[in-house]
């Protein structure tokens, strides 16, 4: 579906004001955009950086998180600006009575164990699809299986899946190759779950394989990658097809803007790369009469998509197209212990600028 986008609404008031545009925009060259739907921000990243500001506002600076909330720097700089102190381990933080928040991709059972051994005060933002995928994996353990968890190694997520798990229950897949190396102990109990933020079409190679070669192995009860990620590929599908640029606003850490790299370059986009703001923009390289996609990760703040649409506009004459494939209305609330706090739209502005409001939680 494609509609003109918002965005471009408004404009000057005063016909001499309009003229001017006009003329202006009438000597750029043309350039159309578009623009994918849903992009950036999640229900689990927004309430993850809901968690830290709420936590500023309720117990004041310092207040500590465990590794970088978000993939984004971005938003950890804003989050700095206001307070917050990221470290990268427990053994960081002072016993200074202030809080620390643990990051939206999980963390091992061992993180808050410590963590209420030293009596700490700790808020944590694993969204929960990832605790979701936690007790999935817990409940094949239960059940007597070997868990097999499709990710990437070293990913924070995957760390902090395995670390749910006793030692020697779980065995990572990252490829198709490495279903063929593997030989279980017993081939009639094993079960999987994925990490949430795969590619859609190389995790369905990968259960392919898997299944032909386990046929009793067990699934999760619900799918583990999850919606935002099928939402954000998806979109990129649909948009990607005969663009000369694709560009996806995200940090290179950020698995699932990545994903969006590679699901645009195989879905006709002729040229795809992860962008984390306006400079790194190739704008040299973009021609009038060209067209370009964008998407953005589910880490990568609305404010850096508005100003990378601002640059293209300084330069080029730019119409829009919605490429919106679906809606999404989740929402996921802060814990009960920073609900009281109010978040007003000036609290979230650095990350949503002041044209869109956060969802729900908004005053
Ligand atoms: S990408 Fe999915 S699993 Fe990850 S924080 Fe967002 S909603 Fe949660």
């Amino acid at each position: 579906m494609m509609a003109t986008h918002p965005f471009l609404a408004g404009g000057p008031a005063r016909q001499q004001d309009k003229d001017i545009v006009n003329v202006e925009a009438a000597q750029k060259p043309k350039l159309t955009v578009r623009l994918c739907e849903p992009r950036g921000f999640c229900a689990g990243v927004d309430r993850a950086i809901q968690i830290v500001v709420l936590a500023l506002k309720k117990y004041g600076a310092p207040v500590y998180v465990r590794h970088e909330i978000v993939h984004n720097k971005y938003v950890v700089e804003g989050l700095r600006n206001m307070g917050a102190v990221f470290v990268k381990e427990l053994d960081n933080i002072p016993d200074d009575g202030q809080p620390v928040v643990f990051s939206a991709h999980g963390v091992p059972k061992s993180v808050p164990a410590e963590a209420e051994r030293r009596e700490m005060l700790y808020l944590d933002a694993t969204c929960p699809l990832v605790s979701k995928v936690h007790k999935q994996a817990m409940r094949h353990v239960r059940l007597g299986r070997h868990v097999l968890l499709v990710g990437h190694r070293g990913h924070p997520e995957v760390i902090g899946t395995m670390g749910q798990l006793p030692e020697g229950t779980v065995h990572l897949i990252e490829t198709e190759e490495d279903v063929a190396a593997f030989e279980p102990v017993d081939a009639d109990a094993l079960g999987f779950v994925t990490q949430t933020t795969l590619s859609v079409d190389d995790t369905a190679g990968i259960l392919a394989a898997l299944g032909a070669k386990f046929p009793n192995l067990q699934a999760p009860s619900s799918e583990s990658i999850c919606y935002a990620t099928t939402n954000r590929q998806d979109a990129v599908k649909a948009a990607a097809a005969g663009t000369d640029l694709f560009l996806i606003v995200g940090a290179p850490n950020s698995s699932n803007s990545r994903r969006l790299v590679e699901v645009a370059e195989r879905a006709g986009a002729a040229r795809a790369l992860l962008v984390q703001g306006r400079a790194e923009v190739p704008i040299d390289d973009v021609s009038g009469g060209q067209t370009l996609g964008m998407s953005a990760g589910a880490s990568a703040p609305e404010i850096l998509t508005d100003d990378i649409l601002n640059a293209l506009r300084e330069r080029f004459d730019v119409t829009l197209e919605l490429v919106q494939t679906a809606v999404e209305d989740e929402n996921f609330p802060v814990m009960r212990a920073i609900r009281d706090v109010p978040l007003t739209q000036d609290d979230m502005a650095f990350v949503n600028g002041q044209a869109r409001l956060a969802p729900q939680r908004v005053a």
